[in-house]
């Protein structure tokens, strides 16, 4: 795992989905493409980890906020008291001067930007809010706030029969991008975004990743894996940046008073390029991943060890040597595979149909290895196997 990890919100998502080791699922093993130079995990891997399991929410009507999903991080929830995650956009911080009602929290105009008072990067982000009914001003003067991310404006505006500049919708990326259409629902009747935000990453000051925004709006796909160009702005043209690894969920003042409710976001799994697992990675990472996997694996084929059953731990340990070729390993495995090969060529004609799918899995094992160079296709237990399954005729249907 990276240093890059350091985030509040990315240290909780990893306490949240690290998993102690256990005994992989039932499933096939040596079954599908072995792991490569970029990808730690075979194809069909039972050793890679399970999904976290997340109890879905449910989804808002008019009149009621709906459910947020289990491993949501509630930022408001519509009572007073989760008001005082916010704070007034300032600093020294002050408490906000937005009001409490009814279920939503109002912008209060003139009092300035608000902020939550936790900070976190890359984020499903929930957020639902509604113009005032009572229609006044026109263009940008109409129900204006917007959500900011590290200073990327999501745009919050009145757009239902308010035509405005295009890079300043309604869930525009504001200056930089339109949305794709406009799906508002009229003023004064909530909204909902669901924003995917991946921040730009920088290293050693030249970008490696430039960060994307995906936004729903009302349901309906608006801002699709949009580039981000950097924090934006009125009138001038956002300049690409090095971005902060957290930081606070912002509203806009623009001096209407919009209401928000139901806000709440998800970290996200880290990326590929700042140590995330999943591929394709660069060869280093993906070469300590497989290192990994193999040590969790050999420390599962001890706890299978059993002086009158071997062949367990044995099969387990092979299977380590598909993510690392490891010298001691090797040797474990030819020995205990060797040692089997000896036993079962000791069992009486008339007991050995009683080994027959137990030698057959040791040879699919090793057919496998081989084929992924694991082993010598020459491996004297594998040649010993396929032997004795020819001479048996358990090659035959
Ligand atoms: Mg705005």
């Amino acid at each position: 795992m990276r240093k890059t990890l350091t985030s509040a919100a990315l240290g909780l998502f990893l306490l949240s989905s690290s998993y102690a080791y256990a005994a992989p699922p039932s499933g096939p093993v040596f079954y599908g493409d072995a792991p490569d130079d970029t990808h730690p995990w075979a194809i069909h891997d039972r050793n890679r980890p399970q999904p976290v399991v997340v109890t879905p929410g449910t989804f808002s009507t008019a009149e009621q906020p709906g459910k947020p999903p289990s491993d949501a991080i509630i930022l408001f929830d519509g009572t007073p008291e989760s008001l005082a995650k916010w704070e007034a956009d300032k600093n020294p911080p002050e408490a906000t001067k937005w009001v409490v009602k009814t279920g939503a929290m109002e912008c209060v105009p003139g009092s300035g930007y608000i902020r939550t008072k936790e900070k976190f990067g890359d984020c499903q982000l929930h957020v639902e809010w509604a113009a005032p009914a009572k229609v006044q001003g026109d263009s940008q003067g109409r129900g204006n706030s917007g959500v900011f991310l590290m200073g990327v404006e999501i745009q919050v505006l009145d757009n239902y029969n308010n035509p405005t500049y295009a890079d300043g919708f309604a869930s525009s990326i504001y200056s930089v991008n339109p949305p794709a259409v406009n799906a508002l629902r009229p003023p004064g009747e909530y909204q909902t975004y669901d924003i995917v935000f991946r921040r730009p990453i920088y290293k050693d000051g030249k970008p490696v990743d430039p960060g994307y925004v995906t936004v729903f709006l009302n349901g309906v796909l608006v801002q699709d894996h949009t580039q981000i160009e950097g924090p934006t702005g009125h009138m001038g043209r956002a300049k690409p940046g090095a971005f902060p690894v957290a930081g606070p969920l912002k509203l806009q003042d623009h001096g209407n008073p919009v209401r928000y409710r139901n806000i709440w976001y998800r970290p996200l799994p880290p990326r590929a390029i700042e140590g995330g697992t999943n591929g394709p990675l660069t060869p280093e990472a993906a070469t300590a991943k497989k290192k990994e996997i193999a040590a969790d694996i050999r420390k599962d084929a001890a706890t299978l060890k059993d002086a009158k059953n071997p062949l367990p731990e044995m099969l387990r340990l092979a299977e380590s040597l598909v993510y690392e070729k490891d010298e001691a390993t090797m040797k474990q495995v030819a020995e205990m595979a060797g040692q089997y090969v000896v036993a079962v060529k000791a069992v009486p004609a008339d007991k050995l149909q009683d080994k027959k799918n137990e030698v057959k899995q040791v040879a699919d094992a090793f057919k496998y290895l081989a084929r992924w160079k694991v082993i010598d296709p020459a491996f004297a237990p594998k040649v010993e196997a396929d032997k004795m399954i020819k001479e048996q005729g358990w090659d035959k249907k």
